[in-house]
């Protein structure tokens, strides 16, 4: 019972924490169906997907969620900031990021635009910069590039151009990385209108022509339209007046077919400003009329205070001063609100041409004064703003500068710390092949020894008994006179062994040898020098030489002979006949041997089984 019940708190266990750790990185990855569809829509009939959207039930929070993100999305493409701004804190306040990470940053990239749009780029920075670090984590480079773009137009907003157009070239350069997910071309707007901001239309034509291109393919009016629109400007500012001309009028008709009253605005508005630098002021007027509504109802300050501007400028030149008078005081108040030098520089000198017009000459003079004083303004707080941007560029030059420095160095410090690693490996190694080449070198002396010694051996003894053989032991005698050149010698020869052998066998014969030379060392004291001289003949040498002593240890070891020599399984008693002598100084030990032979013989011939020392008669 216990087992089962803990085995069921293991498994709740590891589901729970399976499901929260599955909850960590469930959610959407991409939009659903329809979802997606209804997103694509946008570029061509935004106004439809609001339409069909704001009808839409919605059966789950996720599927809520989607719904208000294609919204804010549709709003914000026709300039509807508020509405958009709605359904963003809608989508947010059904999902919590940790349901639904992907999904959480898609709406703070929307909220960025929204921002950006509302003139606050340092609040959406953040909101992008978090977006692009998740999406650089999790590997989406989908989300990545909807990110770097994001950033790039918040950077364009904050009047940094170059890290705009940085964003946007990563952007664009990694779309077809995306697997077809993102097309390049859909960037290439963006890169356009940084490098038209920049005044450099040459280089702003081929992405304007590039975003044209596609979404004229793709039959993306609204975003065809937008295209249309950058890259009839760029070509109105590069000189290309009728193309340019073309273009916008194409883009006005576009955004007009997919409703984007906006659009169709800003087209016009340009095309007013064409008419102006044409001279066509009646037409000018009609145009800028017709937008001026359009901008009044979506509050669109700044280009209010344009079409106002431009009104100013065409009644001034069709001689209509009351209504420029009426529409400069329009730009002026509209000015106020807007807290930037530039137009107001403009505005003054606009004002003095408008005075000297109608021939107030004095006060059109202070005017201009005025303006150009405005204008002087405007040239040194661009110029400090411009030292401001090269002393913080240097500052940065330095900085980075240090930091190669630095990296140089921990780079030298980390190859040096390698390389002192590698050499201590090295050092190490060599240490260990040393030791084991020395282990080697003296376990093959100490086996050369042990052979040499093994060899010595097998050379000086008989290979039987163990006992020294005739020449070495003759030659341990030897040394042993240069000490003592008195030694007791006995010769001794083992009784009928040929009886033995011929009885009980020859390895019996070898048993007995074995015997009786063990017993002669332990019997025997302990300077004893024992040789077997060959077959069953042996001679003793004893040191202290007391011929008495030596007799009796000799008839003691004929007695043990008998008592413990066991010759087979038989009962036959060994014995041995001896013949003794002593050696003499200046008697060579030749003579002496030979002396107890003849005693040994003589043993022999009394009956055997004795011991006899040699005499001379
Ligand atoms: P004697 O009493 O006269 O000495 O008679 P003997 O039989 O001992 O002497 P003899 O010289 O006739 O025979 C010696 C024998 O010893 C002959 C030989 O076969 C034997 N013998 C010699 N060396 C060895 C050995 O290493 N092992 C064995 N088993 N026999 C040996
Ligand atoms: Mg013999
Ligand atoms: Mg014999």
């Amino acid at each position: 019972m216990y087992c089962r019940a803990k085995f069921t708190l293991t498994c709740f266990i590891l589901i729970w924490v399976m499901g929260s750790a599955m909850a960590q990185h469930a959610g959407i990855t991409t939009l659903e169906s329809p979802f997606d569809q209804y997103q694509k829509q946008i570029g061509k009939t935004p106004q439809q997907v609001i339409d069909a959207l704001e009808q839409h039930q919605s059966q789950s929070t996720v599927e809520q969620a989607q719904v208000h993100y294609i919204l804010s999305e549709a709003y914000l493409g026709l300039t509807y900031p508020q509405k958009a701004k709605k359904h963003i804190d809608q989508g947010l306040s059904l999902i919590p990021e940790h349901k639904q990470p992907w999904l959480h940053h898609k709406f703070l990239l929307i909220q960025a635009a929204f921002l950006e749009f509302s003139g606050q780029p340092e609040d959406a920075l953040p909101l992008v910069e978090k977006t692009l670090d998740w999406a650089m984590k999790q590997e989406d480079l989908w989300l990545t590039i909807e990110a770097l773009a994001a950033r790039g137009h918040i950077h364009n907003v904050m009047a940094l151009s170059a890290k705009a157009l940085e964003d946007f070239q990563a952007a664009y350069q990694m779309a077809p990385k995306s697997g077809g997910e993102i097309n390049q071309a859909e960037l290439a707007i963006d890169i356009a209108l940084v490098y038209e901001y920049r005044k450099e239309d040459e280089l702003a034509i081929p992405y304007f022509q590039e975003s044209v291109d596609y979404h004229r393919a793709k039959n993306n009016l609204l975003d065809l339209s937008i295209a249309l629109y950058g890259l009839g400007r760029a070509h109105l500012h590069s000189g290309q007046t009728e193309l340019g001309k073309q273009q916008l009028q194409e883009s006005k008709t576009l955004a007009a077919k997919v409703g984007d009253v906006q659009g169709e605005a800003y087209a016009t508005k340009e095309l007013a400003g064409l008419a102006i630098a044409n001279e066509q002021y009646p037409y000018a007027i009609e145009l800028l009329k017709e937008v001026q509504p359009v901008f009044e109802l979506a509050d669109n300050v700044f280009m209010k205070l344009d079409v106002a501007f431009s009104l100013t400028v065409a009644y001034m030149e069709s001689g209509e001063y009351e209504q420029a008078q009426h529409h400069l005081n329009l730009t002026k108040s509209l000015a106020e609100t807007q807290n930037t030098a530039h137009p107001k520089a403009s505005i003054s000198i606009l004002e003095s041409e408008l005075l000297a017009a109608q021939g107030q000459f004095e006060q059109a003079f202070k005017m201009l004064q005025e303006g150009r004083e405005q204008e002087l303004d405007i040239i040194k707080q661009n110029n400090s703003e411009a030292l401001n941007q090269l002393r913080v560029a240097f500052d940065l030059s330095q900085k980075e500068k240090e930091n190669q420095a630095l990296m140089q160095q921990n780079k030298l410090h980390l190859t040096e710390i390698k390389a002192q690693q590698e050499r201590q490996k090295l050092l190490s190694l060599l240490v260990l092949f040393f030791i084991l080449v020395m282990v080697l070198l003296f376990w093959s002396i100490y086996k050369n020894r042990k052979h040499r010694a093994k060899l010595q051996f097998l050379a000086n003894h008989d290979g039987l008994t163990q006992l020294f053989n005739r020449m070495a032991g003759i030659q341990v005698i030897r040394n042993r006179r240069t000490e003592q050149p008195k030694l007791v010698l006995v010769m001794l020869d083992l009784d009928h062994f040929k009886q033995i052998n011929d009885r009980y066998g020859h390895a019996v014969g070898d048993e007995v040898l074995v015997q009786f030379s063990q017993l002669c060392q332990q019997h025997l004291p302990e300077d004893a020098i024992v040789i077997r001289l060959g077959g069953e003949e042996f001679l003793l040498a004893f040191g202290h030489p007391q011929m008495a002593k030596v007799m009796q240890q000799m008839y003691q070891l004929k007695d043990l002979c008998k008592e413990r020599i066991q010759v087979g399984q038989s009962n036959h008693q060994l014995t041995f006949s001896a013949g003794m002598t002593t050696t003499q100084e200046n008697l060579p030990l030749e003579t002496s041997i030979q002396q107890a032979d003849m005693a040994m013989y003589r043993a022999k011939s009394q009956g055997r089984n004795r011991i006899i020392i040699y005499n001379e008669s």
